[in-house]
């Protein structure tokens, strides 16, 4: 039984709606997902309808955007109030700067390559929290590269003459808000520093004070001497260790469904925390 507790669809920056990741899902054999779309629940009910279908698990998540003065981070919650005021300010403020953000790099992208603003709404799914995949997706259908991939290294990686970053709420904040509105709190590729700036140990150890309760090891971008980090930590702090692809569509990213996967167990430590929403489907024990 293996669940992938970290994917996208068209709610945000993966290729394919919700629906498709989850019949992608069962395509491939996993026992359950969770969607986790950055910084929106808005495909919580097609997910856990198709995954009725599909007799599979599924788990409502978010993945959050934070940061401190020197990192991003991004937060995954599972199973919090998708109606809690303070967390759906939280996700309204973030998409709204997403959408400045955006525009700023595209105006950057602009000086350059034959990039609009229409162009990049073109990409973009009706209300789909914008990210940088939207612009890479631009910059293909402008043909000023081939792929995804290629946009990033090329023109959009932390750094670049084009990259803009963006302002959104502490790390330490937004785990009170997760765990104020019932869900559980795991932070997502902490390691990953070819991403850039990760956060220290303690700073890590900090974040578990303040109630996050699980850390992603197993995660393609944290490299195996981070995952031995991560799970020492995890194992210290008795947290919660999940594994996950990362999964933004075929054509989204090369991460495949079920590529790193979370233990039963762990799974059933979550589904135990949560309380601000249900996961549906045959739930492990
Ligand atoms: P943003 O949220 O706008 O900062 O964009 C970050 C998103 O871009 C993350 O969800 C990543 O999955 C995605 N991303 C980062 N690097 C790459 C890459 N090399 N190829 C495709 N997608 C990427
Ligand atoms: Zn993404
Ligand atoms: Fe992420
Ligand atoms: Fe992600």
């Amino acid at each position: 039984m293996s669940f992938d507790l970290h994917t996208h669809s068209t709610v945000s920056d993966g290729t394919e709606p919700p629906a498709h990741v989850v019949a992608e899902a069962a395509r491939v054999g996993l026992a359950g997902i969770a969607l986790t779309d950055h910084d929106s629940s808005a495909g919580w009910d097609e997910a856990r309808a198709a995954a009725q279908q599909h007799g599979l698990v599924f788990i409502p998540g978010m993945e959050i955007s934070s940061k401190t003065d020197t990192a991003s981070v991004h937060m995954l919650s599972y199973l919090h109030d998708p109606l809690d005021p303070a967390m759906l300010e939280i996700n309204a403020a973030t998409r709204g700067g997403r959408v400045e953000r955006a525009k700023r790099i595209c105006e950057l992208l602009a000086e350059d390559f034959p990039i609009t603003w229409e162009l990049v709404m073109e990409q973009v799914s009706e209300d789909a929290s914008i990210g940088r995949p939207h612009l890479a997706d631009a910059l293909v259908a402008a043909g000023v590269v081939e792929s995804r991939t290629e946009a990033f290294q090329r023109h959009l990686y932390k750094g670049s003459r084009y990259y803009v970053g963006q302002d959104n709420p502490h790390p330490a904040e937004v785990v009170e808000r997760v765990r104020a509105a019932g869900g559980v709190p795991v932070i997502a590729h902490a390691m990953a520093g070819a991403r850039g700036n990760t956060l220290s140990l303690t700073e890590l150890e900090e974040l578990v004070e303040a109630g996050m309760l699980g850390v992603e090891v197993h995660h393609r971008d944290n490299p195996p001497e981070g995952q031995q980090l991560l799970l020492d930590l995890a194992r210290r702090r008795d947290l919660i260790i999940t594994g996950s692809s990362d999964y933004h569509g075929i054509t989204g990213k090369p991460n495949r469904l079920g590529e790193n996967s979370t233990e039963p167990e762990q799974v059933v430590r979550i589904l135990q925390i949560g309380t601000g929403a249900t996961a549906s489907g045959p739930l492990p024990t």
